[in-house]
């Protein structure tokens, strides 16, 4: 699942590509993922459209094109961007194809089928993005302590359901309780003020650093999930990069890797 440090990276790379490109043409290989919310039709709408820019909300990657038309891709589990040349092969699963007016195409392909791709003229018409909390970048301490207290559960599950900051998924939900040395099942209100503060601090040196990492690894094929650099997520079986332990891994509601020497307490859960 594509997360903040990830689209920000595709956010990067296509943003200078794709401004001033025209979409030539619009093939729907598989429309299940498409969502027109502009009555239009999603081909007809967007045929002869010039690009103005990309830009990032949470985990949404936002194409902006002429007359405010928008298409906002939500990946969820497993979508893909792939910025390519017609030649080259496509992904398996392809459902959407972006024919460019520079020769290049913009495809999406989704193994699972779960992701969408809304057209719109307006972002508050999709749906989820009036409750989507801020950006990590944008919040102080105070406001991230503020906005954890309406949520009494476990924390991973906190910091990635998108409402109290946005962008968090599984994979930097684990690496930021792994950094911060908080069990990512303790509850929040078990959470004493200093390992709040740990994990605001983790949230936001994990997401930037992913960032400085991705950036020197993706090059333009942005398809490919780079996730090698990780401490924990993923890495179940193996030692801890701090203590050596062996990483947990429990597979309810997609894996979650922690260190239960680093990260202790927490009910273990099966
Ligand atoms: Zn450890």
């Amino acid at each position: 699942m594509p997360e903040l440090p990830d689209l920000e990276i595709i956010r990067e790379v296509l943003d200078p590509r794709l401004a001033g490109v025209q979409i030539a043409s619009v093939e729907l290989v598989r429309p299940l993922v498409v969502r027109d919310l502009t009555g239009v039709g999603f081909a007809e709408a967007l045929e002869g459209r010039t690009m103005s820019g990309v830009s990032r909300r949470g985990k949404l990657l936002l194409i902006h094109l002429d007359e405010d038309l928008v298409l906002a891709v939500n990946c969820k589990l497993a979508g893909r961007l792939q910025y390519a040349q017609p030649e080259e092969r496509r992904l398996p699963k392809t459902h959407v194809v972006l024919g460019l007016s520079d020769g290049r195409e913009l495809r999406y392909s989704d193994r699972r089928t779960m992701g969408q791709i809304y057209l719109s003229t307006g972002l508050e018409e999709i749906p989820g993005w009036a409750d989507m909390g801020p950006e990590p970048f944008e919040l102080t301490l105070q406001e991230f302590k503020e906005r954890l207290k309406p949520f009494r559960g476990e924390i991973k599950g906190v910091l990635t359901r998108g409402q109290v900051v946005a962008g968090i998924g599984n994979a930097y939900g684990d690496e930021i309780c792994f950094r911060a040395r908080v069990h990512p099942y303790r509850k929040r209100t078990s959470l004493a003020d200093d390992e709040v503060a740990r994990l605001y601090g983790a949230m936001l040196s994990v997401l930037s650093q992913a960032v400085t990492n991705l950036r020197e690894r993706v090059g333009t094929d942005i398809h490919v999930e780079v996730r090698d650099f990780l401490a924990v997520h993923g890495r179940g079986g193996q030692p801890c990069p701090a203590c050596g332990t062996t990483i947990s891994e429990i597979s309810a509601r997609g894996p979650t890797n922690f260190c239960r020497s680093c990260q202790p307490g927490g009910l273990v859960r099966l």
